[in-house]
């Protein structure tokens, strides 16, 4: 079944994008949790971490180096990335997605 963010990439529903390449798009969190919340999403259609083959280490790693140029790109210089998997997790959506979250006191450890 096609998630909300299968609908962003199709362009059936708006993002506020920050950045797009043939692999990822990263825009903005609708409901931002900081001054900056980032969410990158591979362009392929993969449901979590749970899902990743060998066959996506580049990808991986693409969209890692990816949230350290958008991370500069928006100012941070600490930041956050969060990848939640599956349900118990916090996961809401079944398309793998990495938060950049930054810009206030980030709390550790994480609720
Ligand atoms: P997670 O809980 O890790 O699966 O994260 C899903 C994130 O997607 C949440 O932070 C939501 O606020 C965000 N989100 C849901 N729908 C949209 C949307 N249409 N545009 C941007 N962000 C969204």
């Amino acid at each position: 079944m096609a998630t909300i963010f299968d609908k962003i990439l199709s362009g059936e529903i708006p993002c506020e994008e920050v950045y797009s390449d043939e692999k990822c798009l990263a825009f903005k969190d609708i409901t931002p949790q900081a001054p900056v919340h980032i969410l990158i999403i591979p362009k392929k259609p993969i449901e979590s971490l749970k899902q990743i083959k060998e066959e996506d280490n580049e990808l991986l790693g693409h969209l890692l180096l990816k949230c350290t140029e958008i991370a500069h790109s928006v100012g941070l210089e600490s930041w956050r990335t969060v990848i939640n998997t599956g349900r118990e997790a916090g996961q809401t959506v079944f398309h793998l997605h990495i938060h950049i979250i930054g810009g206030r006191k980030l709390n550790w450890p994480p609720g």
